[in-house]
């Protein structure tokens, strides 16, 4: 027998004309499009304002793949991370972040990772395969009801900060944004969500030419090649000066401000000259640096710098205008951390 397609493949005027094509009217369509996404149920028979029949057709015809949390752990800091079991039993993390007044949800956009970062436990996952926009939607849903649950407010923000590459499954994530801030999803700004990425020259360029909305953090680590190449494979194939061309573009087209992500390490990148690079290179384009905390992953090869590197990060940004944030970690009793989200549980996945 022929597998059931999963009703969320389809798009609302696909959704509509099944409808048609069965000889009934087109906006059941929209009334299921809603179940789907807006209530996001995960039954035929939840859709209560569908008849009975109609419920039946339905899943006859089609299955509603969803995401089962698999495993739930908080944290000290009231970090929330969640396992997320997939259709087809591989498993994602996906972390609740408060942050003061706010919650964050940071969502994974692969399942594994294929850039092999050095200092990122999703690295030691091979790629196994990109998420699916429901897949990566479903996230956000779980997220935004344990926020309702346990800090009585709604999800405020999301960061594509989770396991995988986002701009290696750019269809899928773009699609699960429309989703999650169309009024028929989660109707959230996209000046919410922030795009996380190792920085792909072309694809950053793609994102500009396609007018998205949302927000672009890049995960720089180094303003020097050499540094960045052995932190980071992906630097080989797309130098800084290739990158910070794409960001240029991006830039002009959306005048939307970038965010580079960046972790001072001991013995790496924690020079004069590592911070002279930074400045001068931030200085060609408008960016904040948010300096990150290392989380260790298990192997000990990196260690975070020492307090008085990261604070001659900050100081000589700030004398240059740049502004810079100084991050702490979150959840990091429970591995919920950037780039530990693999770590120990490896989530069944081999
Ligand atoms: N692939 C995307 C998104 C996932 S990683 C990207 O690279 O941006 C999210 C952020 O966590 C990135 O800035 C990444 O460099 C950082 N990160 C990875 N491992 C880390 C670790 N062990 N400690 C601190 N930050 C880490």
């Amino acid at each position: 027998m022929k597998a059931k397609q999963d009703i969320r493949a389809l798009t609302k005027t696909e959704l509509r004309d099944f409808f048609v094509s069965k000889g009934q009217q087109a906006f059941r369509g929209n009334q299921v499009y809603e179940w789907l996404w807006g209530k996001a149920v995960h039954h035929f028979e939840d859709m209560t304002n569908i008849s009975k029949e109609t419920r039946l057709f339905l899943s006859e015809n089609f299955v509603i793949n969803h995401i089962k949390v698999d495993h739930i752990q908080r944290a000290a800091d009231g970090t929330i991370k969640n396992a997320l079991k997939l259709h087809d039993g591989l498993v994602v993390e996906s972390v609740l972040i408060p942050v003061k007044n706010r919650t964050t949800a940071c969502v994974s956009s692969q399942v594994g990772c294929s850039l092999n970062c050095k200092f990122c436990a999703t690295a030691r996952l091979k790629r196994m395969r990109n998420l699916n926009p429901d897949e990566i939607y479903d996230q956000v849903v779980v997220i935004n009801q344990q926020s309702l649950l346990y800090r009585h407010q709604k999800l405020s923000n999301i960061v594509f900060m989770g396991m995988g590459e986002p701009l290696l499954n750019y269809n899928n994530v773009l699609a699960a944004i429309d989703k999650i801030t169309t009024d028929d999803g989660l109707g959230m700004s996209p000046k919410r969500i922030t795009v996380s990425t190792v920085g792909i020259p072309k694809m950053i360029k793609k994102l500009a030419d396609d007018e998205v909305k949302f927000n672009l953090a890049v995960s720089l680590h180094s303003a020097i090649d050499e540094i960045r190449s052995k932190m980071m494979p992906i630097n080989e194939v797309s130098p800084i000066a290739d990158l910070l061309e794409a960001l240029q573009y991006w830039y002009t087209k959306t005048k939307r401000r970038i965010t580079f992500e960046y972790v001072v390490w001991n013995g790496i990148n924690d020079r004069q000259a590592d911070v002279d690079a930074l400045v001068t290179l931030c200085r060609k384009i408008p960016v904040k640096v948010n300096l990150i905390e290392y989380n260790a992953i298990d192997d000990g090869l990196f260690q975070q710098a020492a307090p008085e590197a990261i604070q001659n990060y900050v100081k000589n940004l700030e004398a240059n205008g740049i502004v810079v944030n100084v991050r702490h970690s979150r959840g990091k009793d429970i591995d919920a951390a950037c780039g530990q989200l693999a770590n120990k549980s490896a989530v069944g996945n081999e």
